[in-house]
């Protein structure tokens, strides 16, 4: 840019600019589910500055002005006395000396400047409220004017003291944050029950904070540190190495490697040891924060409207690496879905040897244009889990292999598929080994087989065991097997092989409701059996007979025909009706299913009519939710189109929030659902 005129493609460059970075802000601050990394934010949010001052043009949105994002509406809201900012970045050692100039410009001095050099500790920012020393509530940064009230979380963090001995009363600033450890046990924990894992541990600090449940806060092991005052009742203090000398004396966790330094470059000498020691800290840190250490200097140099003129952030680079793409496998999820796995030319990155690296989906790697033998660019995001960032194209060698999308699943042989409009490819195997566990579950709960005694851990005992190997195996367990294995005495034995035996009569909707067919909950697979009498009927059945229910969509169609088209759970189906089990159908062409109409029964079934997508963590799993739409005649989606009514959103929704909010569809909470 070398003229600094302002016109319309100014105009136009930074409000695009202003857009998307808000965008990126609102998945970051309000929804803790990054969409970018910190690093091309920072690049983009760098640029937007320049150009606001190249050309004297600032959008009255733009986050240049703004801190954080708004507090989300399912908290109380709590107003801070003192706003809480943010901090202007630097990124070179350079930039720190100009921040020492400047601040000597203001303070019209030539002296040396006392500062004081703390970690910045990647969390979340919060702040608690004492009077007379008592704990009166919590709250999170928010805009930096109104945060969210989140004190009975706080509650549950072990480092935060609840009474000192103090007569004032005191806003205390600090951070809530999650050691390194803790966010890989919670993220693989996370992937375990195929709940969505967090980017990095600032937002999985920032996500447990921001809960309804707080016990589930309390169970995500959060810690945290205190830097700060705001409002503060009486005598103050005159810097910052009396207040945290002060707050450690009151039992506040302070930070780490906290050192006053007497000049610019004995700080820059303490940001180089703890950026040395970085990789040694339980905790991820982005950098290292330089404050001026006199509060009278502090006043007298003030606020700008992100942050103080006195403090500025130091960031790390983030840790890379450059290695080679060796192969590449795939995982087969619990539902499963298909996850290509890049196999590395093991590689250091920040003290931690990575060989292994998730590529996502199919779609990323096209869009990377990643393939085997490649030379690629490998980032530990949040510092932990590995992500290939890019392919280096100048390094590519010959024979390099595109990696195809299999067949046939690698865990079981069946079809692999993928959705309309997902990214994804799932396999279709009943008996799949990778996902027999949750199918076993599904297949005995209440509203399928109804097998009483047969939940998941017995579930998990007998796959552990090796007793069952598909659905059959439930039917051929005999009282020597089953007596005396942990928790089943003959007693409970025998009642377990008598539920088996009487689950074996069993209607129609029922049984294709076992069959865990996507998208055919209670709802669908009781329409399907007004239409059709017995199961052999639906064999190799076309979506387009099932669209004849004119309650089913094409996707429900489609599902439900690839199930039926796979010869591997067609032989699975015979072998269980071998093994004796009997279907009825009293559904079949009673018109019950089509008479739910709303108009002439609009409290049983209020979502009759209506499609909704469940996306995010809500307070119940999210099966529970699906199963009480479908209950209410709703019908479910997975992804999101025109036609979709609501997204049923919880915490960390995802791009699914995204794409609704850009086609206007209706978002709600699982409260809002209930009430509906
Ligand atoms: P920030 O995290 O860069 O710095 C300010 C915050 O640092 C303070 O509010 C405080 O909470 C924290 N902090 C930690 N240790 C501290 C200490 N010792 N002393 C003082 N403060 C300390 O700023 P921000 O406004 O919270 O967030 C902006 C940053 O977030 C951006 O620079 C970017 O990296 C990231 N971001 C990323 C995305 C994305 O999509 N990836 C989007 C928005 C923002």
């Amino acid at each position: 840019m070398n003229n600094n005129t302002l016109n319309d493609d100014i105009i136009n460059e930074i409000e695009a600019l202003v857009r998307q970075l808000n965008d990126y802000n609102y998945s970051y601050h309000v929804l803790d589910s990054p969409k970018v990394s910190d690093e091309t934010y920072d690049k983009l949010f760098r640029q937007l500055k320049h150009l606001e001052e190249l050309h004297g043009y600032v959008h009255p949105s733009s986050p240049t002005l703004r801190v954080g994002g708004a507090p989300l509406e399912k908290f109380a809201k709590s107003a801070h006395r003192q706003p809480m900012l943010s901090l202007d970045d630097t990124f070179s050692f350079d930039e720190v000396r100009e921040f020492d100039k400047r601040i000597k410009k203001l303070l019209a001095t030539t002296t040396e400047v006392t500062y004081t050099v703390e970690p910045k500790y990647d969390g979340l920012a919060i702040e608690l409220t004492y009077k007379n020393g008592l704990f009166i509530k919590g709250a999170t940064r928010g805009d930096g004017y109104t945060g969210e009230e989140v004190s009975s979380n706080i509650r549950t963090i072990r480092d935060i003291p609840f009474t000192f001995q103090d007569t004032q009363e005191i806003d205390i600033r600090g951070e809530i944050y999650i050691e390194i450890e803790a966010f890989r046990l919670l993220n693989e924990e996370r992937l375990h029950e195929q709940l969505p894992t967090f980017a990095n541990p600032r937002n999985a600090a920032a996500g447990s904070v921001r809960q309804l449940d707080s016990r589930m806060t309390a169970s995500r092991n959060l810690k945290a540190v205190f830097y700060g005052v705001g409002y503060l009742q009486g005598a103050g203090f005159a810097t910052q190495d009396e207040l945290i000398t002060w707050l450690h004396s009151m039992g506040f966790p302070i930070p780490t490697m906290f050192k006053v330094v007497p000049s610019i470059e004995d700080a820059i000498l303490h940001i180089m040891e703890i950026g040395r020691l970085r990789d040694t800290l339980p905790f991820e840190t982005d950098g290292v924060v330089i404050k001026v250490n006199d509060f009278t200097q502090r006043d007298q140099l003030g606020y700008k409207t992100r942050g103080p003129r006195w403090a500025i952030a130091y960031k790390f680079k983030a840790h890379k690496a450059v290695t080679v793409i060796k192969d590449i496998t795939i995982s087969v999820g619990r539902t499963g879905t298909l996850t290509p796995v890049a196999i590395l030319e093991p590689v250091k990155i920040a003290g931690v040897t990575v060989a292994r690296s998730t590529l996502h989906n199919w779609e990323d790697i096209r869009r990377k244009d990643i393939r085997i033998g490649d030379s690629v660019e490998v980032e530990r995001a949040g510092d932990v889990i590995p992500r290939v960032i890019r392919v280096l194209p100048e390094k590519r060698i010959d024979n390099t292999m595109e990696f195809l999308v299999p067949e046939k699943c690698p865990a079981c042989g069946a079809r692999v598929i993928q959705d309309e409009g997902e990214a994804a490819f799932r396999c279709i195997g009943l008996n799949c080994p990778a996902q027999l566990h949750q199918r076993l579950i599904h297949f005995a709960s209440r509203q399928a087989f109804n097998i009483d005694g047969l939940g998941e851990k017995v579930i998990e005992l007998f796959l552990r065991k090796g007793l069952i190997h598909d659905f059959a195996g439930i039917f051929s367990l005999d009282i020597q097997t089953v007596q005396g294995l942990p928790g089943l005495g003959k007693k409970s034995a025998l009642n377990l092989l008598n539920a088996i035996q009487k689950s074996k009569d069993i209607t129609l909707t029922r049984f294709l409701y076992a069959l865990g067919i996507r998208h055919a909950g209670e709802y669908v697979t009781k329409l399907i059996s007004v239409k059709f009498q017995t199961l052999e009927e639906l064999y190799h059945i076309t979506p387009q007979r099932l669209i004849e229910i004119k309650q089913l969509g094409e996707k429900i169609a489609n599902s439900i025909a690839q199930f039926f088209s796979d010869d591997k759970n067609l032989t699975t189906l015979n072998t269980l009706l071998s093994l004796g089990i009997t279907i009825s159908n009293p559904d079949y062409k009673q018109e019950a299913v089509q008479s739910k109409n709303p108009s002439k029964n609009p409290s049983k079934n209020p979502f009759e009519g209506l499609t909704f997508v469940v996306t995010g963590t809500l307070p119940v799993q999210r099966a529970t939710v699906e199963h009480y739409i479908e209950q209410k005649g709703g019908h479910i989606t997975s992804s999101i189109s025109q036609k979709t009514n609501f997204v049923v959103a919880g915490i960390n929704p995802g791009s699914k929030y995204d794409k609704a909010k850009a086609l206007a569809i209706k978002i709600i909470t699982y409260d809002e659902l209930l009430q509906m």
